[in-house]
């Protein structure tokens, strides 16, 4: 597999880094990223390509299932507290994108209970502010099927990290100003769809495909 990671080396530079030679000579000393973009560290889910981003548009935290600690909690997840700082404070990013997807093992692992995961101290002790989220779809939805109840976790959880990341005075604040702007985004792996959520009307809606790149 090594080899052909180094394939993959010498195609980028051949061919990938050809095409955007003077863009990455541009960002050799300076980024400007538009966007912070906050997704679970599953291997189908990578922002680059779900946006059809250039190099240097989007600043990128990834972690199981995408999430980020409140205010209150923020000494539990120093690394994505202090990405989230980074690129607030010092890029001044203007949107901040949460994207959760569909067949999650995170959000399965809390919503199913742990199985393979109780020999995996440090997953299972991460992933427990889940729980919360978890318990809101069981009250609600008792008697849905459990791929409904799957969805509607992943779908539960993005919201409720947007809600963490909006705890945060700084942030608060440059919402207030208009400076930034926050939304989560729910990706469907199999159709290759986005659903962003409406907060006015509770639900996530499907980018229309026709309105081009989102
Ligand atoms: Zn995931």
């Amino acid at each position: 597999m090594l080899d052909e990671l180094k394939k993959g080396l010498a195609h980028f530079k051949s061919i990938t880094y050809k095409k955007h030679e003077k863009l990455y000579r541009d960002l050799e000393h300076t980024q400007d990223p538009h966007t912070l973009f906050i997704a679970c560290s599953d291997s189908r889910v990578s922002p680059e390509i779900l946006i059809d981003s250039d190099p240097g548009e989007v600043f990128t935290i990834r972690n199981i299932a995408n999430t980020v600690p409140s205010y209150e909690t923020s000494h539990n997840d120093i690394t994505t507290v202090s990405s989230i700082e980074y690129a607030i404070d010092v890029l001044k990013v203007e949107e901040v994108i949460i994207c959760g997807h569909s067949n999650c093992g995170g959000c399965a692992a809390v919503l199913n209970g742990w199985g393979h995961l109780t020999d995996l101290p440090y997953t299972q002790s991460y992933l427990k502010p889940l729980e919360t989220v978890k318990e809101k779809i069981e009250k609600l939805n008792a008697f849905k099927d459990d791929e409904t109840k799957a969805r509607l976790m992943e779908q539960r959880n993005v919201v409720e990290q947007v809600n963490h990341l909006k705890s945060f005075p700084g942030i608060q604040e440059k919402l207030e100003t208009g400076q930034l702007e926050i939304e989560g985004w729910y990706f469907d792996i199999k159709s290759g769809s986005v659903s962003v959520y409406d907060e006015d009307n509770d639900t996530f809606c499907r980018v229309d495909d026709e309105r081009g790149k989102v």
